[in-house]
This record gives structure tokens, C-alpha cells and sequence, in this order.
């Protein structure tokens, strides 16, 4: 391809050659042009001779932070409108509100919730939780783009003397603020920089919202880095054994058998897999092809020792909070299979790989390696994913792609994957899945029992 213009003809003739289907992915108001056109690659129904590589999300897929988020996007509501204890707050409608704000991106939550509570908002609160939200970040946060978009709300504020607090500044930024010492930090800034404060337009209350989820967020996922999960999930959900971050159902044996790491007692995995398919579907598997399935999936197992796949996790999330939620998932993937695995020779060769999600993943793409306005359904996360694993644009018909959102399985197919599944959760089942080739409501469970990893 020489040509670098083309007219609107010309134009159309090339864009036709890129095939039949296209996504329409809307962009935010300051980038031209008003939307763009993804050629999507056209579906298959199995690789192209052998699988080669999976490329995966991370929340809903591998994972769900479902609970943190939901809980830091009403924390926004609380704190805005000053209803912190729980009489005050009934929570938020689980039927009313949340399709609306999960699955989506952060910045469509927080609009969401701005618009339908902002009345009961109050005004001083606004400061507050602003003013707090913001100076944690400075002192506490470990994220520098987080950091950067803090420092510019405090300059469109009027309030970028906070960063200069000498105050502030001296606070230990290896020890978090209690409750205590954050209702004296939150009058403090109230006290030095409210007269300054200016603004309370509707974007003005989603940029406010989206640094309070925030920091609300990070904090929760520094205290897990700590150590103190349980105590969180005591305090906040009344259960000390809720895990705050869990391990979506039949994802410790996809991840293993796919590394060609299951080489014995196969059918010890094959019947939690059948648990885990009736945990995710809400069904029993047909018992008349258990038997079948069961020497098919012994053969699956064989097969991947051979031919191991490369494998990536791919998520619109920051390295920041990938990097907690993956530590988290694998120390529960790691317990799990510790439990189920009798002691036989290669027990510790398989742990070893789920030690640290670092051993386990041949590439782990995360937000950071891209911009806020070209995630998902954006195909670059996906795209930086197959150059990370190597692969050339003509092997991408050997590739299989996983994702629970709609979001994920556009972006999944704009990268040029034609294999592209939905293994939608609860959260999720709304979602317009159309850009799927196959939609797994049995998750990882039924890609293996079902359709035998599309071999
Ligand atoms: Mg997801």
C-alpha cells in the first residue's frame, strides 16, 4: 500500500476491502473525529489449523472486583451527600442502578450516578470529599497518571496550593490515615482552601466523582496489599471470609490445562470442573455425556502438554490495580489447586506457576500501556497484546480472545481476532454480545465441556 491520501471515493474502495462487519466506537467530545469505524475481522467458528495463543480480560473473565467497585461508586454518593453511616444509606437499587454501572467504563458510572443523585448532594460535602480525595492521592496514591489528572482538577479548582502544604506534605505516606485522621485531614483542607473552591457544573461533579472512586478504590486495594482483606471485608460487608476480589468459576483448570501443566490425575480436575460449570451456569451438565466428556477432556489435557498456548491478560484497568487484583486472584487460584492436587510429581511444577501471576503469563497488558481514550472497545490494548506474544497478523486466525462485556468483544474483534468469546457474568448478561462468535453463559466451564476448547 503506497497511496497515503485518498478522496471519498477511493476511500470507501479501500475501507470495502476490509470486510463486511465494522464496529462504530464513539469518542469523547474533544477528538476529532465524532466516532471511529473499526473493520472487524471476520468471525470464526475454530482456529485456523492449531490454536496457538489466548488472549484474555482480567474482571469478569479471570476475575471480579465486582463488590470493591460497587462499593467505591456509592462510597461517591456518601461521601457528596454526607450519608456515611449506614442508617443514612440504604444502598444502591440493584435493579434500577446497577446496569448502569457496572461493565461500562469508570467516567458512564460516575455520570450516571452524578445525575440521578445529584440533588441531595450538599455543598460543602462536594469540598470535602474533593479536597480529601485529592490530597490522599498526592501523599498516598501509587499511580503517577492518577497523580497528574489530581494535580489538574486542583489547578481547574483553584486549589493547587494544597500541593504545596506544608501540612500536608509532611504526612508518612507508608502509614494510611484512620477514620479519625481522615475527619481532621478533611477539615484541615477544608479550613486552608474552600474559599477557592469554585466550581459545581454537572462535569465539574463526574471529574470530583471520579477522584473520589478513586481514591476510595486504592485505598481499599493498598489495605489488601497489606494484608488487613479481612478485616476490610469485615467492616464493610459484616463477613471477614468474603473475598473482596475472587476467581471466576473453572479458571484454575483453563489456566493450567491450556500450559500443558495438567499431566495427571486428570479427572480430579474434570469433576471440580463440574462443579465449577454448575456454579457459573446455575445447571447440572447433562449426566448421559459425562463419560465422554471425560476421556475427551483427558485428551485436551494431553494434547496442550505438546502444543502449550501463549497466553496474555488484557485489561482496561491501570498496572496499579492489575497488579493487586492479579496477586489476589492467583494466591486464591494457587490455594485452590493446592487443596485439589494429591501430592504427585508434578504438584510443584504446577504451583510454581501460579506462585506469581508473573511466572504464569507470557504478557500482561494493562491500561497503562495506552491512553484513557483508547481502551476498550479501542482494539489497542488487544493489538499491543499479539505484538507483546509475537504474533503476525497472518497467525491471528489461530487465536481465541475472552471477555464478559461487549466493550471486550468488539475490541477483541477489531484487533483482527475472529474468535471471539463471551463468557458473560451476571453483571454482564445485558450486554449487546452480537460481536461474539460464540456466547458461553457457563463461562470457561462450557468453552471446555461444550466446545472442547473450538478443537
Ligand atoms: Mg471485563
Amino acid at each position: 500500500m503506497k497511496k497515503k491520501f485518498a478522496n471519498q471515493k477511493e476511500a470507501k474502495q479501500l475501507i470495502s476491502k476490509f470486510g463486511a462487519e465494522f464496529a462504530v466506537v464513539k469518542n469523547p467530545g474533544y477528538i476529532h473525529p465524532e466516532y471511529e469505524l473499526y473493520p472487524l475481522a471476520p468471525k470464526i467458528k475454530k482456529p485456523v489449523e492449531a490454536l496457538t495463543a489466548s488472549v484474555m480480560d482480567m474482571d469478569g473473565t479471570t476475575t471480579t472486583t465486582e463488590a470493591l467497585c460497587i462499593h467505591s461508586l456509592e462510597f461517591i454518593i456518601r461521601k457528596l451527600s454526607g450519608r456515611m453511616i449506614k442508617q443514612q444509606w440504604k444502598g444502591l437499587d440493584s435493579v434500577k442502578d446497577y446496569p448502569h454501572i457496572i461493565g461500562n467504563s469508570t467516567t458512564k458510572h460516575v455520570e450516571y450516578l452524578i445525575e440521578k443523585y445529584q440533588k441531595t448532594f450538599i455543598h460543602d460535602q462536594i469540598i470535602k470529599s474533593f479536597l480529601y480525595a485529592a490530597g490522599w492521592t498526592i501523599i498516598y496514591g501509587k499511580d503517577a497518571k492518577r497523580k497528574d489528572e489530581v494535580i489538574q482538577n486542583l489547578k481547574d479548582f483553584n486549589c493547587s496550593a494544597l500541593l504545596k502544604d506544608q501540612k500536608l506534605i509532611k504526612l508518612n505516606p507508608s502509614s494510611l490515615p484512620d477514620d479519625d485522621d481522615e475527619v481532621q485531614i478533611c477539615d484541615y483542607l477544608f479550613s486552608q482552601f474552600s474559599v477557592q473552591f469554585k466550581k459545581s457544573d454537572f462535569n465539574s461533579l463526574v471529574r470530583i466523582g471520579i477522584d473520589v472512586y478513586y481514591q476510595r478504590y486504592h485505598e481499599i486495594l493498598e489495605r489488601i496489599k497489606l494484608g488487613e482483606g479481612k478485616f476490610i471485608a469485615d467492616n464493610l460487608f459484616g463477613d471477614p471470609e468474603k473475598h473482596l476480589i475472587e476467581a471466576m468459576p473453572g479458571i484454575e483448570i483453563f489456566l493450567p490445562m491450556i500450559k500443558g501443566l495438567i499431566t495427571s490425575n486428570e479427572d480430579i480436575y474434570f469433576d471440580q470442573l463440574l462443579i465449577d460449570y454448575e456454579i457459573k451456569s446455575g445447571k447440572k451438565f447433562p449426566k448421559k455425556n459425562i463419560d465422554k466428556k471425560r476421556s475427551t477432556f483427558k485428551k485436551l489435557c494431553n494434547y496442550f502438554i505438546n502444543d502449550p498456548l501463549k497466553v496474555a491478560v488484557v485489561t482496561s484497568s491501570i498496572f496499579y490495580e492489575a497488579d493487586v487484583v492479579l496477586r489476589e486472584v492467583f494466591k486464591i487460584i494457587y490455594a485452590k489447586l493446592d487443596k485439589m492436587i494429591p501430592v504427585v510429581d508434578d504438584k510443584i511444577k504446577i504451583l510454581n506457576n501460579f506462585k506469581d501471576y508473573r511466572n504464569y503469563y507470557d504478557a500482561v497488558i494493562t491500561a497503562s500501556d495506552s491512553n484513557e481514550i483508547r481502551l476498550k472497545p479501542h482494539r489497542d490494548l488487544y493489538s499491543i497484546a499479539l505484538y507483546k506474544l509475537n504474533i503476525p497478523r497472518e497467525k491471528f486466525t489461530q487465536v481465541v480472545g475472552f471477555e464478559d462485556s461487549e466493550s471486550g468483544t468488539i475490541a477483541i474483534r477489531a484487533a483482527g481476532i475472529g474468535l471471539s468469546i463471551a463468557v458473560p457474568f451476571a453483571e454482564t448478561s445485558g450486554h449487546n454480545l452480537k460481536a461474539a462468535t460464540y456466547i458461553c453463559k457457563g463461562g470457561l466451564p462450557e468453552v471446555i465441556l461444550k466446545h472442547n476448547l473450538f478443537r
